[in-house]
């Protein structure tokens, strides 16, 4: 496995790659790897004759107060992971290299970055938006693997790729979780113990909102509403959002049917934490 730091040398990689006739997949990251980042590696290891990982914390997708500065960084220890893991190539660039002097061009999308986490991180899906179709033409890989985790998020990758003709097929990876049911995340690290515990109430209202839809619940409204008692019920938990959308528009719903998307986001003290399910339900028949 070899660790690079320069689109050039990604792309020398490629290029040999390619004149082989090898296939490629990518794993975009911001690092810190854990277990949910490893399934999406393993993933395009098993689909691909190679794998491209890159790790960079990528500064525009970052509000001002945000935690650019302090997000968690161990690149030896991504390393590790990745070689384990059968990873080909690492790509961590500095934001120099991703970001030279003048850079002015962005890509964004509209709507769909507005919604859920848009709301309260205004830049948030533009930066993300930009990055990852960078990654996209520096890789040139034929697949690209995301986790289910940030589904918004996904959804968006899948929707930029599509309007903008983008030569690569989107794979979504299922949400991996600690053994408590946390949702794996880099920013899982920030939490001391207490919020730890208290982080654990994310979940718990996945898990029951999730039931209430099996169970045949579609008052939207209803299971929205039983989730947010639960999470209030946590004194360390302050709300952002808990709704309800159609996993294509991020519009929320009144009943639920078809893709359907149940995300929160949560803050536990100065850590903001997200979680979903998404279900696809068929519609009653009249
Ligand atoms: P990040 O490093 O947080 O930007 O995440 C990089 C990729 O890993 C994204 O596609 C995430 O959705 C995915 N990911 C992060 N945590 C998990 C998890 N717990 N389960 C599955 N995928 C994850």
């Amino acid at each position: 496995m070899r660790l690079v730091h320069t689109v050039k040398e990604v792309r020398e990689q490629v290029k040999e790659w390619r004149m082989e006739g090898l296939s490629i997949g990518l794993v975009p990251t911001m690092g810190f790897l854990h277990e949910g980042h490893q399934s999406l590696i393993a993933a395009s290891v098993k689909e691909n004759d190679r794998t491209v990982v890159s790790i960079f914390v990528n500064p525009t997708q970052f509000g001002p107060n945000e935690d650019f500065e302090a997000y968690p960084r161990d690149i030896e220890k991504d390393m590790a992971l990745c070689d384990e893991t059968g990873a080909d190539l690492i790509f961590n660039p500095e934001p120099e290299e991703m970001y030279p002097d003048g850079f002015c061009t962005y890509t964004n999308i509209t709507g769909l970055g507005d919604a859920l986490c848009g709301k309260s991180r205004p830049i948030h899906f533009k930066g993300v938006c930009t990055v990852v179709s960078k990654l996209f033409n520096i890789v040139c890989s034929d697949r690209a693997y995301f986790g289910e985790k940030d589904a918004q998020q996904l959804a968006i990758i899948k929707r930029m790729v599509k309007d903008m003709n983008i030569p690569v097929e989107i794979k979504g990876c299922p949400i991996v979780r600690e053994q408590d049911g946390l949702a794996k995340s880099s920013r899982n690290t920030y939490l001391n113990e207490k919020e730890r515990a208290a982080a654990l109430i994310l979940s718990k209202a996945i898990f029951a909102g999730h039931d209430m839809v099996n169970a045949g619940e579609r008052d939207a409204k209803k299971i929205v509403g039983a989730m947010t008692e639960i999470i209030k019920s946590e004194p360390l938990a302050v709300i952002d959002y808990v709704e309800m959308v159609n996993m294509d528009t991020m519009q929320p719903v009144d009943v639920v049917e078809g893709n359907i998307l149940c995300a929160i986001a949560v803050k536990i003290g100065k850590t903001r934490l997200i979680d979903n399910f998404n279900d696809n339900i068929r519609q009653a028949t009249p």
